[in-house]
């Protein structure tokens, strides 16, 4: 008895432990993460899952004359981890204007500051932190608690003072006349994490967020005459709008037509706001990984809201905020409104979590919480970036992947929304699929699983092109009915948490009850490129049909579709999903019907890359 129930327990024990085996390479910081139960090989967060987590209480005041911004702050910290922390690392993020900051990207000489962020004062728990315990490099400043650690399961208190001057010229934030976006501004707790501990990358202009999820009440002072927006629900809107125009702001929160809260004209007419030398906005936002503001004087401001979920009738309040001189933004609220309500019911398939949305017309291509930066792109239609970006609601902010060090987990999925999304709301073909045939198999086309962080030019192909390819192709392979499945689990295991490349590869083998690994290695693993093939079409004089001979030559496993002219006249369109290729099968066969001669064959769609198309029609 006692045997049978040790060697049942011994073979349980096994077979856990081998379906606990990826068949992917799992780097060794990760194994620990499973083994101390932090995450589960199932793809779950584990049973001893934690994440650290904020509340920020923020008083800031611009001054739109001198682009002059100072703010007071308390942050109220929580280390969930089981660990002791002698050490507190704070982003500075606006400190990559610093003289001698590391950076991605070039930025104008009159930007450059001697100082970055002026720190007035660092306040740990009531206390100063003296000088010789702040570290302060690249983007970051680390407070050295030695002699009064944060011990796990417990709260710290962080007080700052500070100031920086807007740059004039600077790409992700935006200062135009009176006109606003200011990103990247106060002092934020960097992710201390399961993986890797403190994140350890500094921001650069290139690898994007990677942000603890919390909560911020934020109130932000400007001048009589401006008006400002920010991640989060304005909280004080009757104590400063007159009446007519909170009407209209009220009115556009149920909206099913769009509103004009303001125009140009109004705005600047000095009718719009309560008396008051200044005004202070204030904001709440719940669970949100970042937080952003805008502000202007002379913007207009349209805005309706949508139903994002239909179980509870939940609406989202959609604006945008726009120069006049920007023809292309008067359609920007219903591209957003259309968008977030597709996005909702069909891809991702999954209620758009924020209750505001407003779209403001900066300089940039940017998402934040709530809030985008978009450039103007007209003449063109703002459609593509507006989808693009507003789609990142899920990734990477609602779902809180380390855009950091695998961009892919989230520059790809917008890339995907994009391209699927855009046709449906347009009515016609607008979708863009990004050219990865071309770089692929280059030295430039790095597998995504390297981290971000180690990327310098082969950065966005492997963020944006080549997983925008390889979630394309894995919808061609599950059907939406089983992808939207996986996709909707995945969303639900993680929402509001840290997933990391693992969690999605096996949630998604979990919920479709495929071992997918056969597909992510090649895709996201391994050197590969895309290349299907038409080696010859012979006759199988037996059953007196033709033969297609299709040849596998790159190791990317991509969906074989091929139109097909017969000599009779007549048409086939033959279309198999990537798992033609599962087994690691290099070569496979197009039999055609009895008696069909096969005039010309042609390979490929537009959402199948092949880096060599030459091979691709064959003609008798
Ligand atoms: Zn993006």
């Amino acid at each position: 008895m006692m045997s049978r129930v040790l060697s049942s327990l011994i073979l349980c024990l096994l077979v856990n432990f081998l379906s606990a085996q990826s068949n992917l390479f799992v780097p060794r910081n990760y194994e620990k993460a499973y083994e101390a139960g932090s995450r589960a090989w199932n793809g779950k967060p584990g049973p001893n899952y934690w994440q650290n987590r904020a509340n920020y209480k923020i008083q800031v005041n611009l001054d739109p004359a001198t682009r002059f911004l100072s703010g007071t702050e308390t942050i109220v910290y929580r280390n969930e981890s089981p660990d002791t922390l002698k050490r507190v690392r704070i982003k500075l993020q606006h400190d990559r204007y610093r003289k001698g900051a590391t950076r991605a990207y070039d930025v104008t000489a009159v930007d450059v500051e001697d100082e970055g962020t002026v720190l007035e004062s660092v306040a740990y728990n009531g206390v100063e932190v003296p000088k010789d315990q702040q570290r302060r490099n690249a983007t970051f400043l680390d407070l050295i608690l030695r002699d009064n650690p944060i011990p796990p399961n417990s709260e710290a208190t962080f007080g700052f003072k500070w100031s920086y001057t807007i740059p004039p010229d600077g790409a992700r934030e935006f200062a135009l006349d009176s006109s606003f976006l200011i990103p990247y501004w106060y002092p934020q707790i960097a992710v201390y994490d399961d993986i890797r501990g403190w994140a350890s990358f500094p921001y650069t202009g290139q690898q994007e967020f990677y942000h603890d999820f919390s909560d911020y009440e934020v109130a932000v002072t400007v001048p009589n005459g401006f008006q400002v927006w920010a991640t989060g629900e304005w909280q004080n809107a009757k104590d400063i709008l007159q009446a007519e125009y909170l009407d209209r702001w009220n009115k556009a929160h149920t909206a099913t037509v769009e509103y004009v809260i303001f125009s140009e004209d109004e705005i600047k007419s000095g009718k719009v706001f309560k008396k008051g030398k200044s005004h202070t906005f204030s904001f709440v936002a719940k669970d949100v990984p970042d937080f952003v503001f805008a502000a202007s004087n002379s913007y207009n401001w349209n805005a309706t809201s949508v139903v994002v979920d239909d179980a509870t009738r939940r609406r989202t309040f959609v604006s945008a905020v726009f120069n006049s001189k920007s023809s292309d933004y008067r359609e920007v609220v219903d591209i957003a409104a259309r968008g977030i309500r597709l996005m909702s019911t069909w891809l991702p398939g999954y209620p758009f979590p924020y209750p505001v949305m407003t779209i403001f017309n900066g300089n940039d291509g940017m998402e934040y919480p709530m809030m985008c930066n978009d450039a103007s792109t007209a003449p063109r239609s703002p459609m593509m970036l507006t989808v693009h970006e507003v789609s990142h609601t899920y990734f990477p902010f609602m779902m809180g992947i380390n855009e950091q060090e695998y961009a892919w987990m989230d520059e790809g999925w917008a890339a995907f929304f994009d391209y699927m999304l855009c046709d449906s709301l347009s009515g016609h073909k607008l979708g863009r699929i990004r050219d990865y045939s071309s770089i692929a198999g280059t030295d430039e086309d790095v597998p995504p699983m390297v981290r971000s962080s180690n990327l310098s030019s082969a950065y966005r192909n492997a963020s944006y092109q080549r997983p925008q390819s390889a979630y394309l192709t894995l919808l061609d392979l599950l059907g939406y009915e089983t992808f939207h499945k996986c996709m909707k689990e995945y969303m639900n295991r993680w929402k509001s948490k840290h997933p990391a490349p693992f969690d999605f590869f096996q949630t998604w083998n979990d919920v479709s009850g495929q071992n997918l690994d056969w597909y992510w290695k090649p895709w996201f693993f391994e050197w590969a490129y895309p290349d299907l093939g038409i080696q010859g079409v012979v006759k199988d004089e037996a059953a007196n049909c033709s033969v297609i001979m299709i040849e596998r030559k790159g190791n990317l496993p991509v969906p074989l579709h091929a139109e097909i002219k017969y000599a009779d006249g007549s048409n086939e369109t033959f279309h198999r999903n990537a798992a033609v290729w599962k087994d690691g099968k290099q070569n496979f066969n197009i039999r055609c019907a009895e008696g069909k001669n096969v005039q010309s064959v042609k390979l490929g769609l537009e959402t199948i890359p092949d880096s060599v198309p030459e091979d691709n029609v064959w003609e008798k």
